[in-house]
């Protein structure tokens, strides 16, 4: 991870190299960054093109942050306890040249350069936002064929925080889930998912939408309770 001074905050960004002419910045809707630069391209000049644009970035994550579930605030200190698929895992820093997170044993282990808590708390995004696209697509694959004799779309399914939302899904079949689920079970992301594609089928939260939710996940009500008590 690098990142620029502004002010007096640092903007910390995630660099990939990739075959394109330009560099491009995105900022995720958990407030992380992204810059994609052409193979080659010296490390000065993304900084350099990241400071120019750092007034752009900022105002991005401003917006994204208002978004922000209110969970209990996590401290990014060394040995407080951080969610990772339904488990806890306590915060450890080693100091390695190379930046990456890992989960080791009952670990969350950050590696990086420099033991700051701003460094860790981005380090960490990057990381959960990573790790969410992933799990909550596998997540989705797992489910998805459990839908197959209802004849259903086959809705996108799009990370976004929402305040006090788990997943939502739109009149244009698309399934927005809270990145934070990656702090829950498995099989609480399931239970969202199955939801939302129960919505597809039953709009409304009608007695048939519980008897469908019901069919495809006999044991919901356990897997919304256990949703409800894990942040
Ligand atoms: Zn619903």
């Amino acid at each position: 991870m690098f990142y620029v001074e502004y002010g007096e905050q640092q903007i910390f960004f995630d660099l990939e190299f990739r075959e394109r002419k330009t560099v491009a910045i995105e900022v995720n809707p958990d407030a992380t960054v992204v810059v994609k630069a052409p193979l080659g391209t010296s490390i000065e000049a993304v900084r350099a093109v990241v400071e120019k644009r750092s007034r752009w970035i900022v105002k991005n994550q401003a917006y994204f942050e208002q978004f922000l579930p209110q969970t209990p605030p996590r401290e990014y200190v060394i040995g407080e306890t951080h969610l990772y698929l339904g488990r806890k895992y306590q915060l450890k820093f080693v100091v390695q040249e190379k930046e990456e997170v890992k989960i080791i044993g009952g670990h969350l282990v950050v590696y990086g350069r420099e033991q700051s808590s701003a460094y860790i708390k981005a380090a960490l995004g990057a990381w959960y936002y990573k790790r969410a696209l992933k799990k909550l697509d596998e997540a989705y694959k797992q489910v998805y064929p459990l839908f197959k004799s209802y004849g259903i779309g086959q809705p996108s399914v799009k990370l976004m925080r929402m305040k006090n939302r788990w997943g939502s899904c739109t009149v244009t079949d698309i399934i927005r889930l809270n990145p934070e689920l990656i702090k829950v079970s498995m099989k609480c992301i399931e239970y969202v998912l199955i939801h939302e594609l129960c919505h597809l089928i039953e709009k409304n939260h009608s007695r048939r939408f519980y008897e469908l939710m019901s069919v495809i996940m006999p044991d919901w009500q356990r897997w919304k309770l256990k949703l409800e008590k894990s942040l």
